[in-house]
């Protein structure tokens, strides 16, 4: 999955992800990245939230939503996508430690995160005075 948040020069947020899905998904299986709330979620009283990994623990986590509500509560995006991160853990431990999920967050203030199971989920941000930076993620694994 390719999941992106941008903010505009006026401060409002959105959004977008696009993936192929997962290798031998089975026909008709619908992954995180089509179902808002799952794979990405835009509150822009709050900031936004994407995904990459196997999607259907996402959607069993509500997992996009989620990272924006604990913001909401004033996590900074990073504990969010952690906190994301570690109920998939704490809910399926063996599972987890054999997959990969990764969730990516920016808040209202432009402040960004992002968390993820497995080590090499890196991102890149980009605005008028950084210019293509890329980010290793900080993981769990
Ligand atoms: N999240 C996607 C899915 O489960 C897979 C991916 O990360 O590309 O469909």
């Amino acid at each position: 999955t390719i999941g992106m948040i941008a903010m505009d020069a006026q401060g409002n947020l959105s959004g977008a992800c696009t993936t192929s899905g997962m290798a031998y998904k089975l026909h008709g299986r619908i992954g995180d990245s089509p179902i808002i709330g799952a794979g990405l979620y835009i509150d822009n009283e709050i900031g936004g939230a994407t995904s990459t990994g196997v999607g259907e623990e996402v959607v069993r986590n509500v997992g996009s939503f989620l990272v924006v509500e604990l913001m909401r509560q004033g996590y900074t995006p990073e504990d969010a996508c952690k906190e994301a991160v570690m109920r998939i853990i704490k809910k399926k431990p063996e599972t987890a430690k054999k997959i990969q999920v990764g969730f990516l967050a920016m808040n209202k203030k432009g402040e960004y995160g992002a968390y993820a199971i497995q080590q090499g989920f890196s991102y890149a941000v980009c605005d008028s005075q950084k210019q293509d930076l890329v980010i290793k993620g900080k993981s769990y694994y």
